[in-house]
């Protein structure tokens, strides 16, 4: 649920999701918990980043803390005795990643303290892979063997490790709860080979102007693209500020029905160029719909072509265009 459901709209994916099955949900921050939480009030919602600020706020909202630090489970730990209500908590161990969580020597402490827990109702002890994209790398078995040390050195929780991709590295990584985020929104948790979700986003809008274009000329800024020979451009309103990324100018496909047509000339910030040569008049003209991310692979295509990850082309993806959620009507 980080980035507003990775962008797509927790308010209409966190019920969907819910629907689905889905009991437990991770947000970043708590004005993203709170969001998800006043949507689904019988839902775990923890806040990734941690306990901050006012401690109080976090037990009058409902909210569960994945607490990152010895201090954090002392603050929450303290809080839980003064309420004398076991308060709920996720413990983060750092295995590797070096960002969120308690590394080893502090779980030593913990573990030497353990009697902090007690106040506490620990619903999981997590951690969370760097590299679990690459099935092939070391590091995966190298966290996998650290996580189960910190979990032999405190008394015994349920335990989470896997994101979308750690799902995908077999059952010894699945533990009691898997965190999968960029899989549940169709992007590939297997790169380099085929996807195995099911597509969950498309992006498509109407052609605006058709011209015809002679060799000699270019399209749009810095006049990038020469056109070679005889052929017509569609132009479509959407651009880098709608999160079609700028790095695409000359290097992505649409399609057209079932016709990719390449983008030519640079992506400008409300508009893309595309060469319908390939298309008759009567399959590409004003009012025809293209569309932009569609099928199982495109997400991660375009995102290996714009330098990027699908995730922050998810993310970056614009509010300014109508959605409609498949099954309901336009939002
Ligand atoms: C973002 C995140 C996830 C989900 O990762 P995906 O790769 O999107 O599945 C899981 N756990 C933690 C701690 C995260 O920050």
């Amino acid at each position: 649920m980080k980035a507003d459901a990775y962008g797509l709209g927790a308010a209409r994916v966190a019920p969907a999701l819910w629907r689905a099955g889905c009991r437990r949900f991770f947000t970043a921050n708590p004005d993203g918990a709170l969001a998800v939480k006043a949507l689904l009030p019988e839902a775990d919602v923890h806040v990734l980043n941690g306990l901050f600020g006012e401690p109080g706020d976090y037990v009058a909202q409902g909210l569960i803390p994945v607490l990152n630090d010895l201090g954090q489970i002392e603050r929450w730990s303290g809080l839980a005795s003064r309420l004398e209500r076991r308060l709920p908590a996720a413990i983060h161990a750092d295995t590797g990643m070096n960002r969120l969580g308690l590394p080893a020597r502090e779980i030593d402490r913990l573990a030497e303290r353990h009697g902090l827990l007690d106040a506490l109702d620990v619903r999981y002890l997590m951690s969370h892979l760097a590299n679990a994209e690459d099935g092939a790398d070391a590091m995966n078995a190298g966290q996998l063997g650290a996580f189960d040390a910190c979990r032999r050195r405190l008394p015994a929780l349920p335990a989470s490790l896997a994101n979308s991709s750690g799902v995908f590295l077999g059952p010894d990584y699945h533990f009691d709860l898997v965190r999968p985020g960029y899989a549940v929104y169709g992007g590939n948790p297997t790169p380099r080979r085929p996807n195995p979700m099911e597509p969950v986003v498309g992006l498509s809008a109407q052609i605006v102007q058709v011209r015809a274009a002679a060799p000699g000329e270019t399209v749009g800024y810095g006049a990038t693209h020469a056109v070679e020979a005889p052929t017509r451009i569609a132009t479509v309103p959407l651009g880098y500020a709608d999160g079609y990324p700028r790095a695409l100018s000359s290097r992505a496909a649409a399609r057209v029905g079932d016709v990719e047509v390449p983008v030519v000339g640079r992506v400008s910030m409300d508009l893309v160029t595309l060469d319908i040569g390939a298309l008759p008049e009567a399959k590409a003209h004003v009012g025809t719909w293209v569309d932009l991310i569609w099928g199982r692979e495109i997400l991660d295509d375009l995102a290996m072509r714009a330098g990027t990850i699908g995730y922050e082309l998810l993310t970056a993806l614009g509010a300014r265009y109508p959605r409609v959620y498949a099954g309901e009507a336009a939002a």
